[in-house]
């Protein structure tokens, strides 16, 4: 039998969205297993720590044994030889990501010959979701269900403060 293919995921996951969930998925059809690798930079001052954001991945993903969710720092193709896996999967949402996307394939790959990146092209559901955007319109108390998974939605609740007018004068 053919070994068993397995990519990295890698992003800061911060927090999964329903664009993330639906990559993971997506790469679950094709990859015999997946390692969702959440990026500990702390020079984006993210809102949900690492274990934070493992949970919640691992929450919205369920008990899936073909699901990993693990962390690392410094340089991805570094964690890629010490996971011996040379195939990265992203994902690409729109034209602005192409260039970023290009850029950071091609620096990996001059820094790990055999290093492979696969894209996935985002649904049209998702294309105009990233964790940024979501990020900052919870921050300021708007409706962001829909677009992340139901336990991201009740972290948020728990994280920033309801806006006054979701906390019901009663009026
Ligand atoms: P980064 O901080 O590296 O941009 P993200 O956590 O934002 O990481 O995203 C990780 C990966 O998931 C990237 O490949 C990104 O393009 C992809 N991604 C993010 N949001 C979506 C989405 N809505 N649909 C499809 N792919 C997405």
């Amino acid at each position: 039998m053919a070994m068993a293919s397995v990519a990295i995921y890698p992003g800061s996951f911060d927090p999964l969205t329903n664009g993330h969930l639906s990559i993971i998925n997506r790469g679950l059809a094709i990859f015999d297993q997946l390692i969702v690798a959440i990026a500990n930079n702390p020079n984006k001052r993210p809102l949900f720590s690492v274990e934070e954001r493992r949970s919640l991945i691992r929450g919205a993903v369920g008990p899936e044994p073909r699901v990993e969710i693990d962390s690392f720092d410094g340089l991805l193709v570094e964690y890629a030889k010490r996971r011996s896996c040379r195939v990265i999967l992203r994902g690409l949402r729109a034209v602005s990501d192409f260039e970023s996307e290009f850029q950071l394939a091609n620096m990996n790959r001059t820094l790990l010959p055999d290093f492979e990146t696969v894209f996935m092209m985002t649904g049209e559901d998702y294309f105009y979701i990233s964790s940024q955007l979501v990020r900052e319109v919870a921050q300021f108390g708007g409706d962001v269900s829909g677009l992340v998974p139901q336990n991201v939605l009740e972290a948020f609740q728990r994280k920033v403060a309801p806006p006054a007018a979701a906390r019901g004068s009663g009026t």
